[in-house]
């Protein structure tokens, strides 16, 4: 354990290990530095990209400086990218967005017309990623001793993908990592020994991955130190899985030998060399598991646990009350703050509250700037240019919307989160999720913005025109309290001929009606992943959202300027609602879904 000194002075540590230390003054560096590495980021990159048709565009002129970058370059969307990003996919491999050949598309679960965006990427960006990861647990370690003594339970999976009409691969970016040598031939490090088995991990059919990820866990459970899962609604998923699934479990435990519905030959040999009969773990996980009260039921069969290493920030938050539930109040750690387009960064102090969550922004991972966020500014409405302010100089307080540049090709690319200033480490700047631009629901990885809404909305009330009817008013709800969660909308209804009100069934079909209109991402929540509950559609009297403008002009609100709200959570408004409801709905089968993309 011998450590250098300029380690020890660090304001990051004492390290753990050398290797911890290694990473520890690779973080220091970057941050210290933030700004220069900055500056040589953008520089390698407009040089490499130098002769891409996007670039040229531009007519850079060679130059790799920041001044004319911002001068020349515009700040775009996903949208604005669209017929760039269709030639690739199609098979175009020169070099339009990127000078290093592309290697696969990664879908994002952010959607662009129904559709999850296809982010281009380049093999290198792999290396990029993994090396965010292996700062995760030399910073994890300076807060929780001893996590080389166990292991890690994390529910890791694999989804679907695709090939572009060009051939390329299309799918998110953990099933690439996942599937990639990084992870499958990792080195051993006794810090990141996980109970789940990479055959477990990487079985694409989700039941039996669950399943025998979760007796590995099961078997080992005194060894687990930590549970995790990427999102919070993920551990809560394995949490259910485990409350439909414990007799089984117990029973395959018990006698030795896993049961015949997890098929997977690799599976099979892999749980054949860990699983024996043990009658004394199955007799408890029954014990424990037949109690009608779940409550701290981790820590009851995990009794070890330490932290549970979830994303809690953002949409996720909402479950921030149901894993407390679970876990006794176990702490909850964000390790990471990463997307399809680019890993962005780690929260350096990861055992703090959840609201006390700051990632910060590693200056080596590609170019950024942010876009001061001031909905309500004159400057902004008036349509002058906006000005970008870099990485280092950003303000303490303020918010701002994340513009990227990377190594892939994307170039002042609006990713759509909304970030506010907390303060330094050293030269670079920590930032607490505010939220996702444009996002009404959201239950997993699942983001449904307003007129995906209304669109679902007005194609499921088609349905009841053979009844005269229509929705005057509609709001809407993310359900979490029962796992999964699920959508509920409220509607209000005009019934023009009450002896032909529509039936309960017509209804249920609306319910399905609107997850047919849902973009892809939803629907594959609900088909492949069974992450999203059947939505419910709960029909309220007459004259309802009239009492909640009410409410609302009673709290404040102007009434000329009063909009319904189209998603609601603040609890005296749903009491409202739901005090009102006079029938409620939920869909009677899955929406269609494949992996194929519709366009
Ligand atoms: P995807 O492109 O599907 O990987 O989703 C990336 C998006 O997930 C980001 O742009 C954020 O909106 C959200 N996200 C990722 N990490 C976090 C985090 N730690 N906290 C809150 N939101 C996150």
């Amino acid at each position: 354990m011998a450590v250098g000194d300029s380690v020890l002075s660090s304001p990051l540590g004492p390290p753990a290990c050398q290797k911890d230390a290694k990473a520890l003054r690779f973080i220091e560096e970057m941050t210290r530095n933030a700004d220069a590495v900055q500056e040589r980021v953008l520089a390698e990159i407009l040089s490499r990209n130098a002769e891409t048709e996007f670039l040229r565009r531009y007519e850079l002129g060679g130059a790799t400086d920041r001044e004319t970058f911002k001068s020349r370059l515009p700040m775009v969307t996903y949208e604005d990218l669209q017929p760039e990003i269709q030639r690739i996919a199609n098979g175009d491999r020169s070099p339009i967005l990127s000078a290093h050949p592309i290697s696969e598309f990664l879908t994002s679960s952010g959607t662009s017309a129904g559709e999850r965006k296809l982010m281009p990427t380049i093999q290198e960006e792999l290396d990029r990623r993994q090396l965010l990861y292996s700062l995760l647990m030399p910073v994890m370690n300076l807060y929780v001793p001893g996590l080389d003594k166990g292991k890690g339970l994390y529910f890791l999976f694999v989804k679907s993908e695709t090939r572009t009409p060009g051939g390329l691969l299309a799918r998110p970016v953990l099933t690439s990592y996942y599937k990639s040598d990084h992870f499958k031939t990792r080195p051993y490090d006794p810090y990141m020994v996980y109970t789940s088995p990479n055959e477990a991990i990487l079985c694409a059919d989700s039941y039996q991955s669950m399943y025998t990820q979760m007796v590995c866990g099961l078997v080992e459970r005194a060894q687990v130190l930590r549970l995790g899962a990427v999102f919070a609604s993920g551990l809560l998923r394995a949490i259910r899985f485990l409350q439909l699934n414990w007799q089984q479990l117990a029973e395959d435990i018990r006698t030795g030998s896993l049961n015949p519905k997890v098929a997977d030959l690799e599976i099979r040999d892999c749980i054949g060399r860990i699983l024996k009969p043990d009658p004394a773990l199955a007799e408890l996980i029954v014990k424990e598991c037949s109690h009608d009260n779940w409550e701290g039921i981790i820590t009851r069969i995990w009794p070890n646990t330490k932290y549970l290493d979830v994303i809690v920030t953002g949409a996720m938050a909402q479950y921030i009350p149901t894993l407390d539930y679970y876990s006794g109040g176990l702490p909850l750690a964000c390790t990471m703050y990463a997307s399809s387009e680019c890993y962005f960064g780690l929260n350096l102090n990861p055992m703090c509250k959840p609201s006390e969550v700051s990632y910060t922004i590693m200056p080596n991972m590609a170019y950024f700037e942010f876009l001061p966020h001031e909905p309500n500014s004159l400057e902004l409405t008036r349509g002058s240019p906006p000005k970008l302010v870099d990485l280092a100089d950003v303000e303490v307080g303020k918010e701002y919307e994340l513009v990227i540049t990377t190594y892939a090709g994307l170039c002042r690319y609006r990713v759509g989160d909304i970030l506010r200033v907390t303060g330094f480490h050293n030269s670079a700047p920590q930032f607490h999720f505010v939220r996702r631009k444009n996002v009404l629901l959201s239950i997993d990885s699942d983001k449904t913005d307003e007129a995906e809404l209304q669109k679902a909305v007005e194609n499921a009330s088609e349905l009841l025109r053979e009844f005269n009817t229509s929705v005057v008013e509609y709001t809407s709800y993310a359900d979490t309290k029962t796992i999964p969660g699920h959508y509920v909308i409220y509607w209000e209804l005009l019934i023009k001929d009450l002896a032909d009100s529509p039936s309960g069934d017509a209804l249920n079909k609306c319910c399905l009606a609107m997850e047919e209109s849902m973009n892809s991402v939803y629907r594959q929540c609900r088909v492949a992943d069974n992450s999203i509950g059947p939505l419910e559609i709960r029909v309220v009297k007459n004259g309802t959202f009239e009492e909640l403008m009410d409410y609302a002009i009673s709290r404040g609100a102007s009434i000329n300027q009063y909009k319904v709200p189209r998603c609601v959570s603040y609890k005296p408004i749903m009491e409202l609602l739901d005090s009102r409801v006079v029938s409620s709905h939920f869909s009677p089968a899955r929406p269609h879904w494949t992996p194929e993309r519709r366009r």
